[in-house]
């Protein structure tokens, strides 16, 4: 069965005319590109995560950067933290593509770390391990015969942690490894709008910069774009800069004496990675939705948690009361089911719902394969929950009985497919 007869889909936008007139309004005001809608978006976002009494004592005020997209931002944040070619950067092998290709681009090098067990995060007994080994010189995998294993060895200057599924990580372990080892914590909460680790400390406002994600996807949307904060003035100011072009409007124009409009100087090869104020607008709304969009998420869980936690071939999602709820990974125990993960998935499209998985590791993918020499097995938790985890819809303005219907068919498979103890 392919995905074309699909008539529940795995995610939707929930748009309502209050994003339609934000964008009209846009359209008629003659400035589509990055304006007052991104600079509005942006004071918005900071108020959210600020709350209404500004920085916790002791800290720096936040700052928000609209970006084009959270790929964009942790590529401007690795750079404003100062990667470059030939170092370190620490990434969980469970994560979509974009947390490990931006170190790429800097020509710095990805070593991936394992997730812990029993969860979606990365594992920061063995981030601490691994920082060890490159400390002393060792490659960055132990495993396998290889004498001080293999992958690459070099100084590591960062990590970035995937707040997975919008439940935040274990960020007082994370940041305190990171500070003794002076890594710079770039947080991919690309999932995580809004999570909470405690009442007011917000997921991506922890570690040194956090990335945000209005893919169409997400739990807010702008249909692409995304979202930078910091409350590290230099690093901000280095991501304002290398945001557009590496272009610095506010330098003092010595030919004409004055500050010119249409005066500026390039002082970095920047990049384009800005936010269109069409998209701004939309996000500005969405913004003001998110705690409706998430109580919206929190009741369809509610519902899949109920439904399926007396079943045996299913373990729920890991969560926790400041969990986003952007996914719902439910993991099957394959034991004690006679059909394999991916017949699963065909069954459940087959009744016309639409599911994913998140994520194909990417220590299996062939580009990092063939780069470190990495091999399925080398990081067995995030395998084990690729091969077990189905991806089911859950996404603000999905019906009740959209939201029955999923759990009937995912039952009715199970019973179908159960081995009797
Ligand atoms: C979606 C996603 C991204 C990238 O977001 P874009 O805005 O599409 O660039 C990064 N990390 C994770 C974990 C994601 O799921």
């Amino acid at each position: 069965m392919s995905r074309n007869n699909v008539d529940l889909p795995f995610a939707r936008p929930c748009i309502g005319t209050a994003e339609e007139e934000a964008v009209l309004r846009v359209l008629r005001s003659g400035w589509l590109t990055t304006g007052g809608e991104a600079l509005a978006f942006e004071k918005e976002f900071t108020e959210f995560l600020e709350g209404p009494h500004g920085p916790p004592s002791g800290y720096n005020p936040l700052r928000s950067l609209t970006v084009n997209s959270a790929t964009s931002g942790l590529h401007l944040a690795l750079e404003a933290c100062g990667v470059r070619a030939g170092d370190l950067v620490l990434v969980p092998a469970y994560t979509f593509v974009s947390t490990a290709e931006v170190v790429r681009y800097l020509g710095a090098e990805v070593v991936f770390v394992d997730i812990a067990p029993g969860t979606f995060h990365i594992d920061p007994h063995a981030l601490e391990a691994c920082l060890a080994r490159l400390v002393r010189g060792d490659c960055a995998y132990p495993q396998r015969d290889a004498p001080g294993g293999f992958g690459p060895q070099g100084a590591p200057k960062a990590v970035i942690p995937v707040h997975y599924g919008g439940l935040p990580c274990d960020m007082d372990a994370i940041m305190d490894i990171a500070r003794r080892y002076g890594l710079k914590v770039i947080e991919d909460a690309a999932h995580a709008f809004p999570s909470q680790l405690r009442a007011g400390s917000w997921a991506g406002t922890i570690g040194d910069v956090g990335v945000f994600s209005f893919y169409a996807t997400k739990t807010i949307t702008t249909g692409e774009g995304g979202m930078v904060v910091s409350r590290d003035k230099e690093i901000i100011d280095r991501i304002a800069l290398m945001r557009s072009h590496g272009i610095d409007r506010s330098v003092w124009n010595r030919y004409t004496d004055t500050k010119a409009s249409w005066y500026y100087e390039v002082v970095a090869a920047g990049y384009k990675y800005n936010l269109p104020d069409i998209l701004a607008a939309l996000g500005r709304v969405q913004l003001a939705r998110a705690g409706e969009l998430l109580e919206m998420r929190k009741q369809i869980a509610a519902a899949y948690d109920a439904a399926f936690q007396d079943v045996a071939c299913f373990s729920l999602p890991p969560t926790g009361p400041g969990d986003a709820r952007h996914l719902y990974p439910l993991q099957l125990n394959l034991k004690g089911l006679s059909l394999s993960r991916d017949a699963f998935i065909e069954k459940i499209q087959a009744a016309g719902i639409g599911v994913s998985v998140h994520f194909i590791p990417l220590h299996s993918m062939p580009y990092y394969q063939n780069r470190y020499h990495l091999t399925a097995g080398d990081f067995p938790e995030s395998m084990q929950r690729f091969q077990r985890i189905i991806s089911l819809p859950i996404w603000a303005g999905m019906q009740r009985d959209q939201v029955e219907r999923v759990i009937r068919v995912v039952k009715t498979i199970a019973g179908n497919y159960r081995i009797n103890p």
